[in-house]
């Protein structure tokens, strides 16, 4: 966590600051700023900038921003419909900037009021103010924080064509919510080894991360072992199709809180209490009743009913 279902719920959450202007910017992310990586160009850079589309590639979101002008073209082509649509390629000319961002192993965002102390209790202040690395001030008086207690979280800023030429975020496969059939299966062909540590690698499909691929695996009746080579067109098709259902499931049950991770507002994600084989290990598999394992794959815990998903090489 996060993975895709929960970058996808915080977008959901955060198209009341489409339109926004932004007052301000700080950051405290030494090692996590990429492409322009002293905050305090970023903080003057982005000023009187709006927001104008939000996007999203499996784990990162894209915050698509104007020109400081804002008579500029760029609102006028704004679709605040982008997010929950399936279209979500924006008119990339139309922007001046991208702030983009990847929550990393333990961020969130949280979308508040800015601080007033004659108003706010204490106790709850010093709770929102806590692992804060990165914040946004709107002038409407909202800002958005960006909490990372663990500090592997991501930050670019910089034009439409720097965030195209990244390196990381140009190698950024087909998002797992998108993807065809046709796309997924020709970037699995290309390679060789086991199923789940590909399904791991954001170049292969983007999104994917260890809940999503072990509810997928299941789902799908596929040992996490097994090697592409061996997979029949006849899995392959059921593997996509369970990739979908399983996103689409987390995404309505609004994304999965174990520990850190929740909504913009506040609130949790629910996709947990839905879980069919993650962290259940002991437990009798819902399909069939036998003991679900834990085992190693890729360096990667992950849970498998060894009765629904047999190995074979
Ligand atoms: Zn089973």
């Amino acid at each position: 966590v996060p993975e895709l279902p929960e970058a996808e719920t915080t977008l959901r959450k955060l198209t009341s600051i489409i339109r926004k202007t932004i007052a301000g910017f700080s950051a405290d992310l030494p090692r996590g700023l990429r492409i322009t990586k002293s905050a305090a160009k970023i903080a003057k850079d982005i000023k009187n900038r709006k927001i104008a589309a939000l996007t999203r590639t499996g784990k990162v979101i894209f915050l698509w921003l104007t020109s400081k002008d804002s008579h500029s073209n760029a609102l006028k082509n704004v679709r605040i419909n982008s997010v929950k649509s399936r279209r979500r390629n924006v008119k990339k000319e139309a922007y001046e900037r991208v702030l983009a961002l990847h929550q990393g192993m333990s961020g969130r965002l949280l979308l508040k009021r800015r601080a007033n102390h004659s108003h706010s209790p204490p106790r709850k202040e010093t709770m929102d103010e806590k692992y804060v690395r990165a914040r946004v001030i709107f002038e409407d008086g909202r800002e958005l924080l960006f909490k990372d207690p663990r500090k592997f979280g991501v930050i670019w800023y910089g034009s439409p064509r720097e965030i195209e030429e990244d390196r990381y975020l140009a190698a950024l496969g087909p998002d797992g919510l998108t993807v065809t059939f046709q796309e997924f299966k020709h970037r699995l062909q290309k390679h060789k080894g086991m199923i789940k540590p590909l399904l791991l690698r954001q170049d292969t499909v983007a999104g994917i991360g260890n809940i999503i691929a072990d509810e997928t695996l299941w789902e799908a009746r596929i040992h996490p072992k097994r090697r592409l080579t061996s997979l029949t067109p006849q899995m392959m098709q059921t593997l996509f199709k369970a990739l979908k259902r399983v996103l689409l499931r987390s995404i309505r049950a609004g994304g999965t809180t174990l520990r850190d991770w929740k909504h913009p507002d506040g609130k949790s994600g629910k996709f947990q209490n839905y879980m069919r084989i993650y962290g259940r290990d002991g437990k009798p598999c819902i399909r069939c009743g036998n003991k679900v394992r834990r085992i190693i794959v890729g360096s990667r815990g992950t849970w498998i009913c060894p009765m629904c998903q047999k190995y074979a090489d």
